[in-house]
């Protein structure tokens, strides 16, 4: 048989959780949250599958929900979607990216691609046919070049896709960057996939800029959310995808064939919790402290970092401790030390900034066990 795709592995979040199971060792790598949901909203799922709602919800997603997005989007960017055409639930932002790539990338087509980039993105683009053009940001402070972008467009480019707050290095497009994205995506005729799933959780005067509060780029944006990040329930696998009428269009063709419609439960009980306004505003403040917490803690060791911008993610710089390559230290230092963390070689084709990336969506007690241990390299 002929892979369809024969470069792609087990993805690095699966090998680093597992080996953490098997070391016994703190999970600091894949990316969720140690701490318990919000009894209400557990409640409230409760409560749905006792109400009945446990067969299929609508296609795009219930009404309700797709409502409160709607005018939370408008509240938060002054940018208005119609929740009928414009609006899809999805299970998770994973499944919105692959939705949103399926629905209109063509063979041949080029995206363009960030790297380090989530693990998702290039597997997506190359199940459409499509190919990856992927540019690596300048380090060590994790930017995009613009005129590099434009040296790559050509005519067989049809997308370029972002992520702010970015994951792995929690940098944070600025409106510059916003700009300059919006008139490349002008003058080239480009679709844009705006990855925001973490767009309540920055730090410090930093302020999440979406592609919907700029007119010509909201114009030609898919833009995905996950509410496994705004409300600590990855395992529910729910997120949305936001897009003008044209582009939805084609994204609920996909969707109905791919999932038809997501879990209902879970969406009633997202939309009735989201009845009580601003559930998402304090979660900049919760997750700082808790980066705080870890920074000030390890402020001894041997790492080297740049407080993160947004993301729960801290990226820690060991040159100072080894000349290992960063998965063979990752899987050491789970092994021998019982702390997992992300290499993030695995997100840009093998190039070795040696970091690692610690998530930070823990438990008080764990920041600390996990300082503790970082501190005695
Ligand atoms: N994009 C990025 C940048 C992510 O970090 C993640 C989750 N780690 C996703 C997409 C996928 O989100 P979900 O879990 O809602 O599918
Ligand atoms: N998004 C999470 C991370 O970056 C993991 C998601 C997954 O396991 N696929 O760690």
């Amino acid at each position: 048989m002929n892979s369809k795709l024969p470069n792609t592995k087990e993805s690095i979040f699966s090998t680093m959780s597992a080996l953490a199971r098997h070391s016994n060792a703190l999970n600091l790598s894949q990316g969720f949250p140690s701490f318990p949901v919000d009894p209400i909203l557990k409640e409230l799922h409760t409560n749905a599958v006792n109400n009945g709602y446990n067969q299929y919800a609508p296609m795009p997603g219930i009404s309700v929900l797709r409502e409160s997005i709607s005018i939370i989007t408008n509240k938060l960017h002054s940018a208005i979607y119609n929740p009928a055409t414009e609006i899809c639930i999805t299970a998770g932002a994973t499944q919105a990216i692959y939705t949103a790539i399926q629905a209109v990338i063509h063979p041949g087509d080029e995206v363009i691609v960030f790297t380090p980039a989530y693990d998702s993105y290039v597997p997506a683009i190359q199940m459409a046919g499509g190919i990856a053009i992927e540019i690596p940001m300048t380090l060590p402070d994790f930017k995009i070049d613009w005129e590099v972008v434009n040296d790559h467009i050509n005519n067989k480019t049809a997308m370029i896709m972002i992520n702010s707050p970015h994951n792995p290095s929690g940098t944070m497009l600025s409106h510059q960057d916003m700009l300059q994205l919006e008139r490349l995506s002008i003058r080239y005729d480009l679709i844009v996939l705006s990855d925001e799933v973490y767009e309540h959780i920055t730090f410090d005067q930093n302020k999440h800029l979406s592609a919907a509060r700029y007119p010509e780029l909201k114009k030609r944006s898919f833009i995905t959310a996950s509410y496994g990040k705004t409300f600590h329930i990855t395992g529910w696998k729910t997120g949305y995808c936001l897009a003008p009428e044209h582009l939805m269009k084609e994204f609920y063709k996909v969707h109905q064939f791919l999932v038809f419609s997501i879990n209902h439960p879970a969406q009633i009980a997202i939309a009735n919790y989201l009845k009580e306004e601003n559930r998402y505003l304090d979660l900049g403040a919760f997750y700082q402290r808790k980066r705080d917490l870890f920074l000030n803690s390890i402020h001894g060791s041997k790492f080297s970092f740049q407080p993160t911008q947004g993301t729960y993610f801290q990226l820690l710089d060991y040159t100072n401790i080894t000349d290992e390559n960063d998965v063979d230290f990752a899987k050491r230092l789970t092994k021998e030390h019982k702390i997992a963390a992300i290499p993030i070689s695995v997100f840009m084709n093998g190039k070795d900034p040696k970091m690692l990336r610690f998530c930070f969506a823990k438990e008080d007690h764990e920041i600390i066990t996990a300082a503790q241990i970082l501190n005695s390299l």
